[in-house]
């Protein structure tokens, strides 16, 4: 008798626990910036949206049916890259010298392998070929024609750089190539970055990311943050970069740690945001620190990053970040993030604005 209860009750905890960690759930980001209810029609929202939710959907589908996290994000983010809505793949921002250069990266939670690319023009999708960075070659970041070689000697799809090119991107690089700024290509004229030390106050500077010039600045860079059936998580992040960057300019979207992160131990960190800071701050490793070393869960860990260290610094963005049982953090200090999640208990959640919280 005793053996029989013995036996129901592994039998009991061992299907709790398969349940607990078949759950499976998602979020993304299309970037972080001025995106405010007045500057939006109707018609741009509804599109953002749906399209935030057909890429939750495209990365969900691979979890339901049992395949991997970062197959997941890889095709959340896919579906992204191909709208001209967002910055990263098709509709990337223009370099100052009129060219798309595009950066990504991914990270495997559970082998803590990675692999990014960054400065490349010719291939479709910068994601696919920084995952093939990581699972084919002995490297982890490789930059422009090298990386352009390697991912077509993948197989990978190539394109003719003006692919990349929408006619909304072009305009707003010439809006802003006179004075010499680079920018969020969703913000506005004004940021955190363009303030010196000292000349703001701190409220001032909690507010550095305000006022768009221009009201079609409002998409952004691409990422994506999974927890699959078998417990592990990954996140890729995908990018055109600052309109009127720099040649040779790499912001933090393929710097393992500051962009993008993924430890099955802590978090996986997508970052969107003003680069240069993100980088200095090392933002996504910071948050994954914060969880090993100080326990602190994924919300109050990415809530400090990005809420108090990443203001205090001056550097406006955001991040998304999930933990491996699935708890979610979404966390902006700019007025609005591109966002959305399916959870664990597979509520969909599709937020643009700041006042929109899960
Ligand atoms: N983080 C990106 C970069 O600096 C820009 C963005 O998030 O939109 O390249």
């Amino acid at each position: 008798m005793r053996n029989l209860l013995t036996i129901v009750a592994i039998f009991l905890f061992m299907s709790q626990s398969f349940a607990q960690q078949s759950k499976v759930a998602i979020a993304i980001h299309g970037g972080a910036g001025t995106i405010t209810r007045d500057r939006m029609t109707e018609e741009r929202e509804a599109e953002y949206r749906a399209k935030l939710e057909e890429a939750l959907q495209a990365g969900y589908s691979v979890l339901e049916n049992g395949g991997t996290s970062l197959d997941a994000v890889v095709s959340a983010i896919q579906v992204m890259e191909e709208s001209p809505l967002f910055n990263a793949g098709k509709g990337a921002v223009f370099t100052n010298e009129g060219k798309n250069e595009l950066d990504a990266a991914i990270m495997d939670g559970e082998t803590r392998k990675a692999g990014a690319v960054a400065g490349i023009s010719s291939i479709k999708s910068p994601v696919a070929a920084a995952r093939a960075v990581m699972d084919n070659s002995p490297h982890v970041m490789m930059i422009g024609r090298g990386a352009e070689q390697f991912a077509s000697e993948q197989g990978l799809a190539t394109v003719d750089p003006s692919y990349f090119y929408t006619d909304r991107r072009f305009e707003q690089l010439e809006r802003i190539r006179s004075t010499e700024k680079q920018q969020l290509d969703h913000d506005g004229d004004r940021r955190p970055g363009d303030q010196r030390p000292g000349d703001k106050s701190s409220e001032d500077k909690k507010q550095g990311y305000l006022d768009a010039k221009f009201p079609d600045r409002k998409f952004g860079t691409v990422g994506a943050v999974a927890l699959d059936q078998n417990g592990n998580i990954a996140a890729a992040t995908s990018t055109g970069g600052m309109t009127n960057k720099r040649y040779g300019r790499v912001g933090d979207v393929p710097v393992i740690g500051a962009g993008t992160y993924a430890d099955n131990a802590t978090a996986a960190i997508s970052a969107t945001g003003h680069g240069e800071y993100f980088i200095r701050s090392v933002v996504a490793y910071d948050i994954s620190a914060l969880m090993k070393y100080q326990n602190k869960s994924v919300k109050e860990a990415a809530n400090e990053v990005v809420k108090d260290k990443l203001v205090e610094m001056g550097g406006g963005g955001g991040v998304i970040a999930i933990d491996h049982d699935g708890n979610i953090a979404m966390p902006f200090n700019t007025k609005g993030m591109y966002r959305g999640s399916i959870d664990t208990e597979g509520i969909v959640y599709i937020g643009i604005y700041e006042d929109e919280q899960p």
